[in-house]
């Protein structure tokens, strides 16, 4: 019997793996095959042309499009901006070195290109501290859904080109003869750019300088370099103490109750929308009606240090300011803060934002977070209202010479509306989008002025505390804003343009006083000739001599002309 062989089964094709994702992303975007320097080539021209838009535009600013010849100096600005890149990255770019070179500086200017377009921010070694010093906090709102699809277009689209991209290896004389080249060519294209647009370039460093920060990615490069040495070099040496012969003056003798002063280092608040300086809108009712009962007095002209708080809170602290600022000497050397401590006053620093800023390095300090005041905290912020946790149990406790510096989140931007209660939301509508694209001007100003109002209840609950416990303590309240902000004027926002083009809103910011009667009569403070000097002009740099004053300690550093206090103190305790 024929057993009939069974049939064979034909075995299973085997299942064919569905490609992984990169493979398939691989499949569609066939590799690229390029030199190093044609790579180098197509990149910098990509960066010159997504992130030069405001350069190109400051340079040409005030040209007339249908002249030729600002086309001509336009072109000159790109094809030399484009070779300067070339000559930078050329000594650095290699088989290995260029894919991760060109993705992180990719990266980095499509974060710079979209705050510069968006925000009118110029990236000088200032601004780039200032971003480099931002908490993760203050970092989040700046983070929205525009710059996500920005970084989608300037980001991921090219890092997606870059990663399919094989560099050619060549042998090492030809690869050495093509980079050669490569820097001959460039150094060519941007000798003819420079020759040929030499005048009107010479003309626009002379009395525009500050749009080389525009020139992306080299203001990130080099804003990066010089923060990185100035910090080498600071790291290297301890902070040089000043006022070594400060030493509590007379007065300190002869009083009979302890005296505190309170300074307020406020947060991004501008005089131009400050009620109490004549702001159409009232943004400080509480003060106002406290001025007609209190010595209150205003400063309406005062002019900040800087228009940042990395170059303002240094600069408030030290004894030249602005009208000799020098950055290395402010943050290589100690603060007012130290001086102070030194002569025996007792120097209490508390935070709810970024830190001192080195000013207060080594002495007590306190954040809002750590304090945990209840129902002020939700998300890693806390209100302003925080900084006031347990003063008045502070106030009684308070013994001898005491200066305690409050350092509020005030009208940090963009997202205001996060700085105040419900109860403050007085101005509406308001933005309420971290994104201030997304507000019109009008709910832009009006999250600001709610902000200012939210200050406004803040330093009134202060100099009311203050007030309650006026017949144990005297005391002094200052408050003066770090700097101002721009809030869409000339499509400006936020802070930090370069000083000597800066709007007035950002340079020009509150500043005021008050003082118990007990503390004005130990000083034998004029109030009427401190309010007329109030509507003089006044600047941050009159903080550290007023300060020595006003605590009287004596210091060769103390210089009377910028005590704004002297001229009304029949003699001055510190000279
Ligand atoms: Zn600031």
């Amino acid at each position: 019997m024929l057993i009939p062989t069974p049939r064979r089964q034909p075995a299973p094709a085997p299942a064919r793996a569905l490609p992984s994702r990169p493979s398939r992303v691989r499949a569609a975007l066939p590799t690229l095959r390029l030199s190093v320097e044609g790579l180098l080539l197509l990149a910098c021209a990509w960066l010159v042309i997504a992130a030069n838009g405001p350069f190109v535009r400051a340079a040409l600013q005030g040209r007339e499009l249908a002249d030729a010849s600002a086309w001509g100096f336009g072109l000159a600005l790109v094809l030399g901006v484009l070779a300067l890149h070339l000559l930078l990255l050329a000594p650095l770019a290699g088989r290995w070195t260029v894919k991760p070179l060109l993705a992180l500086l990719v990266v980095g200017t499509a974060f710079a290109s979209f705050y510069m377009q968006q925000y009118g921010v110029y990236l000088d070694p200032s601004m780039l501290r200032n971003v480099l010093r931002t908490d993760i906090r203050e970092a989040g709102e700046l983070l929205g859904p525009s710059l996500a699809l920005h970084l989608l277009l300037h980001a991921a689209l090219p890092l997606l080109l870059l990663w399919r991209v094989e560099p050619v290896t060549r042998p090492w004389p030809r690869a050495l003869l093509m980079r050669l080249g490569l820097v001959v060519a460039a150094l060519a294209v941007l000798g003819v750019a420079l020759l040929s647009a030499f005048q009107p370039l010479a003309s626009l460093m002379r009395n525009h300088k500050e749009v080389r920060y525009l020139i992306t990615p080299a203001n990130v490069l080099w804003s990066l370099a010089s923060v990185a040495g100035a910090e080498a070099r600071a790291g290297k040496a301890p902070r040089q103490p000043i006022g070594l012969d400060a030493h509590p003056g007379p007065g300190w003798a002869t009083r009979s109750k302890p005296q505190l002063v309170v300074l307020v280092v406020g947060e991004t608040a501008r005089s131009a929308n400050w009620g109490l300086s004549g702001y159409a809108r009232q943004t400080t009712p509480q003060l106002a009606q406290q001025a007609t009962q209190t010595p209150l007095i205003n400063f309406v002209h005062t002019t900040a240090c800087g228009t940042n708080t990395e170059v303002s809170v240094p600069c408030l602290f030290a004894p030249v300011g602005r009208r000799d600022y020098d950055e290395a000497t402010i943050r290589g050397s100690q603060s007012l803060l130290h001086l102070l401590a030194r002569a025996g006053v007792g120097v209490t620093w508390r935070d709810n934002q970024s830190g001192c800023k080195g000013t207060c390095e080594g002495l007590p300090m306190q954040t809002v977070q750590d304090l945990a005041p209840p129902g002020l905290c939700a998300d890693g912020h806390c209100l302003d209202e925080g900084l006031l946790h347990g003063l008045p149990e502070m106030l009684r406790r308070s013994r001898g010479t005491q200066l305690l510096v409050l350092h509020p989140l005030g009208n940090h931007g963009p997202s205001y509306f996060r700085r105040y209660p419900p109860a403050f939301a007085r101005f509406q509508p308001a933005c309420r989008s971290d994104d201030l694209r997304r507000c019109s001007r009008q709910e832009i100003v009006n999250a600001y002025d709610n902000a200012l109002l939210y200050t406004d209840h803040l330093l009134a609950q202060l100099v009311a505390q203050l007030q309650a416990r006026a017949d144990s303590l005297d005391s002094a309240l200052v408050y003066v804003s770090d700097h101002g902000e721009s809030l869409g004027e000339a499509n400006l926002y936020l802070h930090g343009m370069p000083y000597a083009i800066a709007p007035d809103v950002q340079k020009q910011v509150p500043m005021l006083m008050w003082f118990s009667p007990g503390f004005a009569a130990t000083q034998r403070l004029d109030l009427g000739c401190l309010r007329a000097r109030a509507t003089q002009p006044a600047a941050h740099d009159h903080l550290f001599h007023t300060l020595l004053g006003l605590l009287d300690v004596s210091t060769t550093l103390y210089d009377p002309a910028w005590d704004l206090g002297r001229p009304c103190r029949p003699v001055s305790p510190s000279t």
